[in-house]
């Protein structure tokens, strides 16, 4: 088969906050960026309600209402927005080498890595069957829909904390439910949720299954000291077991931290290889909001002009 190779000055990959940010400024410098959406066209915020911290939306935005309006910005500024995913790279050679759905080759000068994270779960079939029916991985997208009823959380880090004193305030009782029998969360996190009257901590409390058929009815949890299994009554069930960048096609040439979280240069997007920029929460686990990822998105098309420019491919 005679395959037709694309050359392309910026090439983005992924289509949250940070990409289509990355976009807008590289589309109005005049640099004909090309999109790949990836495989959930407009990223996590589609999969949330109500934004109400983004500023310039007063009112608060729909999470997909505000993908919507990204992509059609970047698009005034005739970025190509192209749904696919990329499944390889090589970054060995400049320009850089982008595969697209197994097959098509694009050869870009500047790579914008945009894939962001995914939230983690427990893997439980009950978990996958009732997503979206009581289970979430978000508190603070979906536990409006829970006001005043009971809840659970699992997990016992930072944003489990921050998720279980968000879902207090909203819900009637939240059940914290803690796989060992300390929290790997900073003490202050800790403090507040041990502190919180409707808070309930279960230690060395493992989920075991999420019950109920069309919604969430209950838990069934295990002690993990005595081995005894008992049923919680919830009608939320929340996973916070953190979240896992969506990195691996580059772990061959880029440098990453433990997690996978892609390293750039502080003060900048740049990696490790000329040409490559990281920006949103594929190089963020810290602050992990829309405004931190369009932000970086910005710097990542300010930088991958800047390289341009350098190189006098502009
Ligand atoms: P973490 O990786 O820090 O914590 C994950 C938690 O989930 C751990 O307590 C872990 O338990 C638990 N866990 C993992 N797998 C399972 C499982 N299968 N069953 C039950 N429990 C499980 O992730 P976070 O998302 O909490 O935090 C990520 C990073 O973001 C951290 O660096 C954190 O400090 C930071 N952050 C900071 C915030 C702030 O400062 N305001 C807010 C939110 C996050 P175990 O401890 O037993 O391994």
């Amino acid at each position: 088969m005679n395959q037709e190779i694309e050359e392309v000055k910026v090439l983005i990959i992924g289509s949250g906050p940070a990409g289509y940010t990355a976009a807008i400024y590289a589309a109005r410098a005049g640099l004909k960026p090309v999109l790949y959406t990836g495989g959930q066209p407009g990223g996590q915020l589609t999969i949330t309600n109500d934004v109400e911290n983004y500023p310039g939306y007063p009112d608060g935005v729909m999470g997909p209402q505000m993908m919507d309006d990204f992509r059609r910005q970047a698009e005034r500024f005739e970025t190509d927005v192209r749904y696919g995913m990329v499944t390889s790279v090589d970054f060995s050679q400049r320009p850089h080498k982008i595969v697209v759905d197994d097959q098509k080759v694009i050869l870009a000068d500047t790579v914008i890595i945009s894939t962001g994270a995914s939230a983690k779960w427990l893997g439980l079939e009950s978990e996958t069957r009732l997503n979206g029916k009581g289970v979430s991985a978000c508190a603070v997208c979906d536990g409006f829909f829970f006001r005043g009823q009971d809840v659970a959380i699992v997990g016992a880090g930072d944003t489990a904390c921050e998720e279980a004193s968000y879902l207090s305030n909203i819900c009637n009782k939240v059940y914290m439910l803690v796989r060992r029998d300390e929290m790997r969360a900073s003490q202050i996190m800790q403090k507040r949720v041990m502190l919180n009257p409707k808070v309930e901590i279960l230690w060395n409390t493992e989920t075991v299954e999420i019950l109920g058929e069309d919604e969430v009815k209950g838990v069934k949890i295990k002690n993990n000291q005595t081995g005894a299994i008992s049923d919680l009554a919830v009608t939320g069930f929340f996973v916070a077991i953190g979240h896992e960048p969506n990195t691996s096609i580059f772990k061959d040439f880029l440098d990453m931290d433990e997690s996978g979280y892609i390293k750039t240069i502080p003060g900048s997007t740049r990696t490790n290889v000329e040409g490559v920029f990281a920006c949103g929460d594929a190089q963020d686990h810290i602050y992990r909001q829309a405004v931190t990822a369009a932000g970086t998105g910005c710097m990542a098309a300010l930088d991958a002009e800047r390289y341009l420019a350098e190189l006098e491919l502009v």
